[in-house]
């Protein structure tokens, strides 16, 4: 469920000189949905210049049968965004659109840059000017100015110069570029179409196009992709590795495959490491739905208490945290799930869920239980405590804002008002996900981050001062510029 832990943003690229790509952009933009979902972009390529359409909102709300045919090409790229650096306003709507010695090109982000201010301050004196606040301008002029003869040299002092977490997708008229961050913190696929490939955050995206995954893109290696095929680009060599744990715990979707594991069963196999670290007496298992059905199947399976349905989920709401003001998010836990009171009444529910961050949403969700009938709650988490912030692209608030990192596992168990409370440690999450501890980024849980980060990080730090000039009032030269964003 997981309200308060926000992913940065989905990305999505392809070449095919058989089929529309602005299209199959769209669909793959659409199965990437659950990574961002405050606004939408896709840039394509004519040969001769790039095409632009970005939009506050849904895929759905930002893109409608007549933007597709303002979008012609045989190479896209396409985003999802939620605002890890940046405001959320349309300027920071990505893929962004730069002009630089290298030409133009448009760069799609996912992930945090820690060193973007310095990077910014660098780029501003040497007299390059900045439209918006978002760390992923930084990139694209960082690359836009690179030095060197050819693309492999340019990734190359890019990787060289930007520390943080990246997975980038990158469009110039003739080619569409990918890269991966040296320690490979955010997913990034590559797959085959009959005509083409395809790029993408998750491979579920490959599934809804009927494409097939190759390989995952390699931490610090740089694709360049065209008519002449795939070419790698190894851009810089990994110092450790350091993905994201939380992909495998909540961000990326069930169906999709990282590391070779499809995560469904990952998923159900942590709620069964769960079930021997904090074994419950109760009458059912329910997972809060849809994060944390997966694990509350593997607790079933391992406890042997029958798990139930007792919370439906609307559909059609979306993730809470599309709200982005406190009191609609505190209605959005009522408009998004309803109890089952028949299921529940007079029972005693182990319930799982992913993750606590700030511990706004578990206490209202045991309440809902409770008025439904609820006798005892115990609440399972397939999440360790979150005592760290996260400096590399999710968005779960400053330190003091984590519960965990002010409360001790029994205080938070009383702040939510549950009856036991228990969190999967470190180990035994290790030992679901069955990959060694050196692979993963854990500072989260551990403190223990992969590089130096700065001590508190502003996700506003490179927004333009008040009445700053709007991306849509620079020209673009070479670029079509965009049109009016649909209000829908
Ligand atoms: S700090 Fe936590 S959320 Fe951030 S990259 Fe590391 S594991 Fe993921």
């Amino acid at each position: 469920m997981t309200p308060s832990l926000r992913e940065s943003c989905g990305i999505f690229g392809v070449y095919t000189p058989e089929e529309d790509v602005a299209r199959i952009s769209f669909y793959g933009l659409y199965a990437l949905q659950h990574r961002g979902q405050e606004s939408a972009g896709i840039a394509t390529s004519d040969g001769r210049r790039l095409h632009l359409r970005t939009g506050m909102g849904l895929v759905s709300q930002v893109f409608a049968e007549e933007d597709l045919a303002y979008l012609p090409g045989r190479l896209a790229i396409g985003h999802t965004r939620y605002s890890t650096t940046g405001s959320s306003r349309e300027a920071n709507a990505q893929p962004v659109l730069v002009e630089g010695p290298n030409g133009t090109l448009a760069l799609g982000h996912n992930g945090n840059i820690v060193n973007a201010a310095v990077l910014r301050a660098d780029l501003e004196e040497q007299g390059v000017a900045f439209a918006a606040g978002a760390d992923s301008e930084v990139i694209a002029q960082v690359l836009a100015t690179a030095p060197g003869a050819n693309w492999q040299d340019r990734f190359a002092h890019l990787m060289r110069r930007l520390e943080g977490a990246y997975s980038l997708v990158v469009l110039t008229p003739q080619a569409l570029m990918v890269a991966r961050d040296p320690m490979g913190n955010r997913p990034l696929s590559l797959g085959r179409l009959d005509s083409g490939w395809v790029v993408a955050s998750e491979t579920c995206a490959f599934d809804h196009l009927g494409a097939t995954f190759i390989r995952e893109v390699e931490p610090g290696e740089a694709l360049h992709i065209d008519e002449g095929g795939v070419q790698s680009l190894k851009g810089f060599e990994s110092r450790r590795d350091a993905f994201c744990i939380f992909e495998y715990i909540y961000f990326a979707r069930p169906d999709s495959v990282i590391d070779g594991k499809l995560l469904y069963p990952v998923r159900m196999a942590m709620g069964a490491q769960l079930a021997r670290e904090h074994p419950a007496d109760a009458d059912f298992v329910i997972g809060i739905p849809d994060s944390a059905t997966a694990a509350a199947v593997g607790y079933s399976q391992e406890s042997g208490i029958p798990f139930v349905e007792g919370l439906v989920k609307n559909r059609y709401v979306g993730r809470t945290f599309i709200e982005p003001d406190q009191r609609i998010r505190e209605m959005g836990v009522h408009l998004k799930f309803n109890p089952l009171r028949e299921v529940l009444e007079g029972r005693r529910l182990v319930v799982v869920d992913d993750s606590i961050v700030r511990g706004t949403t578990t206490p209202r969700v045991i309440a809902m239980l409770r008025r439904a009938g609820a006798r005892e709650v115990h609440m399972r988490i397939t999440a360790p405590p979150i005592t760290h912030p996260c400096f590399f692209g999710i968005d779960m608030g400053t330190r003091w804002e984590l519960i965990a990192s002010q409360m001790s596992v029994p205080e938070v168990e009383h702040h939510v008002g549950a009856d036991s409370l228990g969190h999967l440690s470190v180990d035994r999450l290790l030992k679901a996900v069955g990959l060694p501890r050196e692979h993963f980024c854990l500072a989260c849980f551990t403190g223990d981050y992969p590089m130096p980060v700065p001590l508190q990080m502003d996700k506003l730090a490179l927004e333009p001062a008040m009445g700053a000039r709007d991306r849509h009032e620079f020209e673009w030269p070479d670029v079509v510029r965009p049109s009016p964003v649909r209000k829908s």
